[in-house]
């Protein structure tokens, strides 16, 4: 188990860390299982008892989440074969993504305000929401604060996520545990034109020649995105052909999950050439890393300290 809690190098000139975890948590199965596994869940029945999928996805699922690291297989017993799948170190670092995208969909998606439980911090008690913070000086931190560029393994072409399980088997829909959330993740376009929103572009123009994306698709992704509330188009008065895409306050507010899925992804995926994007914290001018405070007592939150108010997360 010791070298499945190594870093994975990236072969040379191939997609990026923020590619490889956008290919791999950006479909929501796998989410959902590590979700599960996150929160005990360990045996094969027992994922099938939990999630509405099916067979051939979950055993695709699991052995896709085995083969990046995320969980360990035990075979605890030979006659009858029991087996076992616990997260790895890698795995349960996942924790902080998943916190935030409960979060943003628990209070941007109405539907979700209601089937979502909330999160007790046990190292202050209270009920509580997460805050994006800087891991060098510790303090909150907004988009505004945050300066980007790309760093040497960093390009649009190599961002993209690859997609390590075939996502068009549609039963994706079908889950929608966090619809919206996967809505931007699961599709590599929509995520880089949030990506790319973030990094300052507005105009229809910038979109196409940045991500050298074909017009009929950017027309199409800002329109769902528009739809979704996330971008919000603002007509110039002087040139009537000229829209801007800006982030709304629930566009802005996805900021925490791209920060903890980026940490997470140059954590655990390292390209030879280097990080794909470089940050820094405009207040204490040290690499901006990304780390969660607790809203109530302003401590850093760890995972172990992390409860939700019913013993599991369901649908209902
Ligand atoms: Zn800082
Ligand atoms: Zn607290």
């Amino acid at each position: 188990m010791g070298t499945r809690d190594e870093p994975t190098v990236l072969p040379t000139g191939g997609p990026n860390a923020l590619g490889r975890a956008l290919g791999l948590l950006g479909d929501e199965w796998t989410v959902l299982i590590l979700q599960r596994a996150l929160l005990g869940t360990t045996r094969y029945t027992h994922f099938l008892d939990q999630l509405p999928i099916s067979n051939s996805v979950l055993t695709s699922r699991l052995s896709t989440l085995v083969t990046e690291g995320l969980l360990a297989h035990y075979v605890y017993q030979r006659n009858p074969i029991r087996a076992e799948y616990r997260p790895t170190e890698r795995g349960r670092s996942v924790w902080s993504i998943l916190l935030a995208i409960w979060d943003w969909e628990r209070n941007w998606v109405p539907r979700q305000k209601a089937s979502l439980p909330t999160m007790t911090h046990t190292v202050c008690g209270l009920p509580f929401r997460p805050l994006l913070a800087c891991s060098s000086c510790e303090k909150p931190v907004e988009p505004r604060d945050v300066d980007t560029q790309w760093g040497p393994s960093g390009s649009w072409a190599r961002s993209s996520p690859e997609a390590i399980t075939r996502r068009r088997s549609g039963r994706q829909a079908e889950a929608s545990f966090f619809p919206e959330t996967m809505a931007i993740f699961g599709n590599r376009w929509s995520s880089a034109m949030i990506g790319a929103a973030f990094l300052g572009l507005h105009r229809f123009s910038e979109f196409e020649s940045a991500l050298g994306a074909p017009p009929s698709l950017v027309a199409e992704r800002l329109q769902l995105l528009t739809e979704q509330g996330v971008l919000t188009p603002a007509r110039n008065d002087k040139r009537t052909d000229w829209v801007a895409y800006r982030l709304t306050e629930k566009g802005r507010a996805f900021f925490p999950v791209i920060m903890l899925l980026l940490a997470w992804a140059e954590r655990w995926y390292h390209a030879p050439e280097g990080p794909a994007l470089v940050q820094v914290h405009a207040e204490c001018q040290q690499e901006f890393r990304a780390i969660l405070n607790c809203d109530q007592c302003g401590h850093r939150v760890r995972g172990r300290d992390v409860q939700p108010s019913t013993a599991e997360l369901h649908r209902d």
